[in-house]
């Protein structure tokens, strides 16, 4: 199997392919900004060492991939997981410079992260290493340089501790010009973050699939749905969901699934976790590969990596897919999927609700002026509904699947901000 920066690389380049024939007038342009792509602009790497509760030092490898700011500054989490490795940021950040441009927020995609499994740390060792992290990249990220944000088992807490630590490091040389809180997204509203964020994933995805009922001329009260994870975005999305009128019949988490014939209340279903521990016995129990296999209209994975592959790509009954979670499918399934003509709503659009509403956490930070829930949620909702409209354009008029035709959209873009640039 591919490394997951090879699986990036690949899918960049069967986009190129169907790219080329538009730029023929500046075709050797063109191939030189594609060979640009396959690489971050810049990986930066280093081991950092802090001091354990115990008096003991401990060092940790720590990373950060700039892959491209053609469309605007860097943008993309840092994830602490004790598998976190040089290839796989790189590829996250490939992603984050396709997530900006589907929906056409003005970033670039950079990911970082550092090698660790923080529920080994106390809480104040972790806290010592989001800040040693800041210390270590504070010149080289910063409001229109690279926007950091939350991703895999990092905070808004661990966001306020990196925005202080940024702003200590920085202000001692003088070096602030732009309001630091503008530097990292993903904060406590006490600290300048955005109405909606926490729910922006979720409620993206919704907006996305009442765009998609609709293409498909269904009504949301026929749709069956299938959530696998019932986190942030899984009960979210859920959650929003039910409230337009689909029926959610199952849901997940870790410990397995729960299914209720005619719909299940995704509030009653985490009351009900928050009690027990897990959603399985709310309804009928099922496994989470039972649930990926029900017959329903939508599956919805929110939660892993590869829990579509291409052993139980076949199996799939759904009549679409949509990746709320980041990169759930395989290349192998993929192509089964496309025989079996199953439709795929790709992560870099599906979930893309999560960093839009970021950026409208940052602009209000540059702005110094905060928008009401209300407006937040009708900002993203066009946004949303557009990037599914220019996905769902491309897709009929180059007869590919979803998850090409948003590339073709989100390279498109980039290319053409680097060939304005000369790059
Ligand atoms: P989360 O930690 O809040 O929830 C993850 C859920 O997945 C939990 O319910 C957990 O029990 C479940 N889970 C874990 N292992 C599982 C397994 N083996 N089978 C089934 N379920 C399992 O995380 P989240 O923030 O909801 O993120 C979910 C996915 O969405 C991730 O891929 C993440 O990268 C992606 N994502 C999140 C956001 C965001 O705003 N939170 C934005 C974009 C993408």
């Amino acid at each position: 199997m591919n490394n997951p920066h090879q699986n990036a690389i690949a899918q960049l380049n069967q986009v190129a392919l169907l790219l080329r024939p538009n730029y023929s007038a500046r075709s050797k342009d063109f191939d030189r900004v594609i060979k640009r792509l396959a690489e971050p602009d810049r990986v930066l790497k280093t081991q950092l060492k802090i001091t354990m509760d115990d008096g003991s030092a401990k060092k940790f490898m720590a990373f950060r991939a700039q892959h491209n700011n053609a469309r605007g500054p860097y943008k993309g989490g840092i994830r602490f997981h004790q598998s976190v490795s040089e290839v796989e940021v790189k590829a996250l950040s490939t992603w984050m410079t396709w997530k900006c441009a589907v929906t056409g927020i003005p970033y670039g995609g950079s990911k970082g992260g550092i090698v660790v499994n923080p529920r080994e740390l106390s809480v104040a060792e972790l806290e010592r290493l989001s800040r040693a992290y800041v210390r270590w990249l504070a010149t080289k990220i910063g409001p229109w340089i690279d926007v950091p944000a939350p991703d895999v088992n990092t905070t808004g807490q661990i966001m306020a501790w990196m925005v202080d630590e940024y702003q200590q490091t920085l202000g001692k040389q003088d070096l602030i010009q732009e309001n630091p809180l503008a530097t990292f997204t993903g904060k406590p509203l006490e600290l300048g973050g955005s109405q909606g964020r926490e729910e922006a994933t979720g409620l993206g995805g919704v907006f996305v699939l009442k765009k998609l009922t609709k293409a498909l001329k269904l009504k949301p009260e026929t749709v069956t749905i299938a959530v696998q994870g019932f986190g942030n975005v899984g009960f979210w999305f859920a959650k929003h969901a039910v409230d337009q009128g689909y029926q959610v019949v199952a849901v997940s988490d870790s410990k397995g699934g729960t299914y209720v014939k005619g719909g299940l209340d995704p509030v009653k279903v985490l009351a009900h976790k928050k009690k027990q521990g897990s959603v399985v016995d709310f309804g009928k129990p099922l496994t989470n590969e039972e649930l990926l296999e029900l017959e329903v209209d939508l599956l919805v994975p929110a939660a892993l990596e590869n829990v579509i592959h291409k052993d139980n790509a076949a199996k799939i009954k759904a009549r679409a897919i949509m990746e709320m979670g980041n990169g759930p499918t395989t290349p192998e399934a993929d192509e089964i999927l496309a025989k079996n003509k199953v439709l795929l709503i790709p992560d870099v659009l599906a979930n893309s609700g999560g960093v839009t509403v970021s950026y409208f956490e940052w602009v209000q930070n540059l702005q110094g002026y905060y928008w009401t829930h209300k407006e937040v949620i009708g900002k993203l909702q066009p946004l949303m509904e557009k990037a599914f409209d220019e996905m769902w354009a491309t897709k009929e008029k180059h007869q590919v699947d979803g998850r090409m035709a948003t590339y073709i959209t989100a390279v498109q873009r980039v290319v053409d901000a680097m060939l304005l640039r000369g790059n």
